[in-house]
């Protein structure tokens, strides 16, 4: 079997993967050899590909809000970052806001989210009714105490050429990208010593990084760790309405639907019913969702939605954690190199620039150097203390 020797295997370059080769190569502390192993180059079923490419610091976990600010400041910085020969793709980052919906119920968490977020430097405003009408003249507020308004910071983007970007500034950094599907981590005296790849090949490796995204379980089970991370099937809808709204940013109403502006038309989705939630094996789109809760949710939300056309759908899959729906991060204590950044359930895109340059550090230097992720580390999984994150769209 041919044998290869890197300093750092990345199972899986997608977005994770390939923020984590970004970074690594380019920190000065880092001398090493990288390879990330990527089954599909095209892409076609990553989350990263798949997903609403939305980003947003309107989060309850302070860990969260500090990884999405930091993923705002690498898309105003990509161009410059990003730049290979002069030029970078363009990740489209368009500024439009996001606006969380509350009724009485939901007011008091609204408000005390919003002081975190603004405690951090999130640019978010609480708006009354009055104001939610006054602004949003297309939006139906009787039901609703207040709406938290990014102004700005947060918006959507191009998910795939982000992701690209950070492969091409990888590659010519040096990192090497091999086309093959990780089938073992092979183990001896407590530290991965070889990646074993479907090619046949086997990379002997100084440490790895799962960054497999809904694959990432399955990697790690036969080392005895069982990562509480697993597919959640979510289906966008594009859709296009006769009447435009004006100002409308990615709108998250009280009952977890969500909607932005995309092209000519909107994107849309709902998280579907937690009994109706499998682990996901298949990318069918879920119409039903559609035609019995998202439309008359929404139709209820914006009149003018009576009257949408959906077009086109897609599906993609979550890599939910089902512990506490937040990343997983870090080494595992029973395997010395093996590092883990999974369990995204949702908001890996936005922050995968702030876990890219984590695992840099925490494999340069052994510990995190500009935030603090040790929280969000398996320890927490260990000795059952869930960190939770209350917004999770
Ligand atoms: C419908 C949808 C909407 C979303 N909307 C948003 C959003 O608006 N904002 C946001 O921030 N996030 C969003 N997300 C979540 C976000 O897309 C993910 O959290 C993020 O892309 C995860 O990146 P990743 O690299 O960990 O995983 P992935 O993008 O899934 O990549 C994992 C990669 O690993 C590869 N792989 C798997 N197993 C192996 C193996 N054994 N060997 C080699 N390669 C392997 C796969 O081919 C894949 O390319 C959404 C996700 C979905 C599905």
């Amino acid at each position: 079997m041919a044998q290869q020797n890197f300093d750092v295997v990345i199972a899986g370059g997608a977005a994770i993967g390939s923020s984590a080769a970004y970074f690594l190569s380019a920190d000065a502390g880092f001398k090493g050899r990288i390879a990330v192993v990527e089954l599909d180059p095209g892409y076609q079923f990553s989350a990263t590909a798949l997903s609403a490419a939305s980003i947003r610091h309107q989060f309850s976990n302070a860990e969260n809000i500090r990884m999405s600010l930091f993923g705002t400041q690498f898309l105003r910085e990509f161009a410059t970052r990003m730049a290979v020969d002069g030029s970078a793709p363009d990740p489209a980052f368009h500024e439009g806001g996001y606006l969380f919906l509350a009724t009485d119920q939901g007011l008091a968490t609204l408000q005390q989210n919003q002081v975190l977020q603004s405690s951090l430097g999130a640019d978010i405003a609480l708006l009354s009714g009055a104001q939610l009408r006054a602004r949003f003249p297309w939006l139906k507020v009787d039901d609703l105490a207040a709406g938290a308004l990014g102004l700005s910071g947060e918006g959507w983007l191009d998910a795939y050429a982000m992701m690209q970007g950070m492969r091409r500034k990888a590659i010519a950094q040096g990192v090497q990208y091999i086309k093959a599907r990780v089938t073992a981590l092979r183990e001896s005296a407590g530290r991965v010593v070889e990646v074993v790849l479907d090619d046949g090949r086997a990379l002997a490796c100084g440490a790895v990084i799962n960054a497999a995204g809904t694959g990432a379980a399955a990697l790690s089970a036969p080392l005895g760790i069982e990562l509480p991370v697993r597919a959640r099937k979510r289906s966008v809808f594009y859709v296009q309405c006769p009447e435009a709204l004006p100002g409308c940013p990615m709108v998250i109403d009280p009952s977890g639907a969500y909607f932005r502006p995309e092209g000519q038309g909107f994107i849309m989705g709902i998280a579907p019913p937690p009994d109706q939630d499998p682990d996901a094996t298949d990318f069918e789109v879920q119409h039903a969702l559609f035609d019995e809760i998202l439309w008359p949710v929404l139709a209820a939300r914006v009149p003018a939605f009576e009257a949408l056309r959906c077009q086109r759908s897609w599906a993609g899959h979550y890599d939910m954690n089902l512990f506490d729906q937040n990343l997983i991060i870090g080494l595992h204590p029973s395997v010395g190199n093996l590092y883990f950044a999974n369990g995204l359930s949702g908001h890996g895109m936005q922050q995968a620039p702030a876990i890219g340059r984590a695992l840099s550090e925490l494999i340069t230097t052994g510990r995190y150097q500009t935030l603090d992720l040790s929280r969000l580390g398996w320890q927490r999984i260990l000795a059952d203390q869930p960190v939770f994150e209350v917004n999770v769209v």
